[in-house]
């Protein structure tokens, strides 16, 4: 049903990942807001998170600062970022990467969608930016990548490829039998690391949301488009 960072937690935030275990009530897909609205009031029911602020996600870099009681902004971004205890952040995916971040000491959340599109617009490092602008220390930042699809199924273009490298200063792309594959979550840990973020606080689920079996989950390129999603969620109380 749910995996919660064990490095967020160990620093006194709450932060879950969704699988696609335990049917309809996983899928939190925008498609059908009443459902949504249902499936997410479950899930936090189990986990004593408070009703999360959502965005319409497009694949860019805008940052959303939300406050007071959660709901589906209308806004495009895909940027979620807090400053105040009790409210909560999420992110719908399936397949591109989740990442909830955390300053606990500053009192600043963010929960960032990063595909190939928004880890080419570095997502991941507008978000730590906004972070630290809110008064949040890039050195006491605490990341967390949640479930995407893995360099095992993310065949891509050359020309993909390459702005991947270039938005993260290092090469996240490799060959095999002829294919381009590359490495989204590394691609992100590369920015979160460029930015400033340290290693020992970033942590990384790798499990590919096209073929990791144990749990399962929803993949858009797997599925060819007709899936549902996962939440990714995140609360400083
Ligand atoms: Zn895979």
């Amino acid at each position: 049903m749910f995996y919660a960072s064990r490095l967020l937690q160990k620093h006194g935030v709450q932060a879950v990942f969704t699988n696609r275990e335990g049917g309809a009530t996983t899928d939190f897909s925008l498609l059908d807001e009443d459902k949504l609205a249902h499936n997410i009031q479950l899930l936090c029911n189990q986990t004593h998170i408070s009703t999360p602020h959502q965005v319409i996600q497009v694949h860019k870099a805008e940052v959303l600062h939300c406050s007071g009681v959660g709901y589906v902004h209308k806004q495009e971004a895909d940027v979620l970022l807090a400053t105040e205890r009790g409210v909560a952040l999420a992110v719908r995916t399936a397949d591109c990467v989740p990442i909830l971040l955390a300053d606990k000491q500053a009192g600043v959340i963010a929960a960032v969608h990063a595909g190939w599109k928004g880890t080419v617009a570095q997502v991941a490092l507008k978000a730590v930016q906004a972070m630290c602008m809110r008064g949040a220390n890039v050195e006491k930042i605490v990341a967390s990548l949640g479930p995407c699809i893995g360099s095992c199924c993310f065949a891509v273009h050359a020309d993909v490829a390459q702005k991947l490298d270039d938005a993260c200063q290092q090469r996240v792309n490799f060959y095999r039998d002829g294919l381009c594959f590359a490495d989204l979550a590394l691609a992100n840990q590369g920015q979160l690391l460029g930015v400033g973020v340290r290693p020992e606080n970033i942590e990384t689920l790798f499990h590919c949301t096209a073929c990791h079996a144990d749990p399962s989950y929803y993949s858009y390129r797997r599925d060819k488009g007709d899936t549902g999603r996962q939440l990714s969620m995140i609360m400083l109380a």
